[in-house]
């Protein structure tokens, strides 16, 4: 078989595999530029994406890499102690590392793809783009019972001085800040076999903002501190 080429790196706020969203369309307010690479960076080729709503992005898992031992994971969804067949899931092990997201066609600027709602680090290497064609992607009466619906969303709160640092870095970053990381912190990113701790404190890295937060009851968050990473 040939060696895949990277078509394009996807360029998203998210600096750590952590946090993000463990499906695309979790987070509608992350905006990810997908950019073309060189030989493939002619705009002739994203020309008809404007008659298209949302693409499929077929891509590597760099940030894990091939995991030929993975045929059996632990998926999150089954509380993260329960093995079944990888297959029979999306997890990130994956025998060739590969990983397929929809997502929501921003719009196009020269030989940049700008999507909305993508679950991808920064980074990622793109090596299909495609578009979604509801008449065969869709089938009717569709069933997986292991992830039949989203996850549940936990209440995320904000202390005021982190609110208000949050809605400086917005203007800063010309980016919807807030939106955000109540999107990607109501998926409730803490382990799933970790145990409830009010006092344990978490953080992630997200564009250049370092996000705090802790869980002052099993079902609410609250982020105490946005500061600029150094
Ligand atoms: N929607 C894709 C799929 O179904 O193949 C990805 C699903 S996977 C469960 C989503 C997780 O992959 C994210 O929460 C993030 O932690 C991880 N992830 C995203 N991009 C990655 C990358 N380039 N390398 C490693 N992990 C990544």
């Amino acid at each position: 078989m040939p060696q895949l080429d990277i078509l394009a790196i996807a360029r998203s706020p998210y600096k750590e595999k952590f946090a993000i969203p463990r499906q695309p369309g979790l987070a509608p307010s992350v905006i990810t530029r997908i950019e073309l690479q060189p030989p493939y960076d002619d705009p002739a080729a994203l020309q008809g994406l404007e008659a298209v709503s949302h693409v499929w992005l077929i891509f590597y898992f760099h940030g894990v890499g091939s995991r030929p031992d993975s045929l059996r994971v632990r998926p999150p969804r089954l509380g993260g102690n329960q093995r079944i067949g990888v297959f029979a899931t999306r997890s990130t092990h994956r025998p060739n590392g590969l990983g397929q997201s929809l997502v929501k066609v921003m719009g196009i600027e020269g030989t940049t793809l700008k999507v909305a709602g993508a679950d991808l680090l920064d980074g990622t290497p793109v090596l299909d783009i495609k578009p979604y064609v509801p008449y065969a992607d869709t089938p009717a009466n569709a069933v997986n019972q292991i992830a039949p619906e989203a996850p549940a969303q936990l209440a995320v709160t904000w202390t005021s001085e982190a609110k208000e640092q949050a809605e400086k870095a917005s203007v800063r970053l010309k980016e919807k800040v807030v939106s955000v990381i109540e999107e990607c912190l109501s998926q409730d990113p803490r382990p799933a076999y970790q145990a409830h701790d009010e006092n344990r404190e978490y953080g992630v890295l997200i564009w250049d903002l370092n996000v705090r937060w802790h869980y002052p009851t099993s079902n609410t968050i609250e982020v105490f501190q946005i500061s600029r990473a150094e």
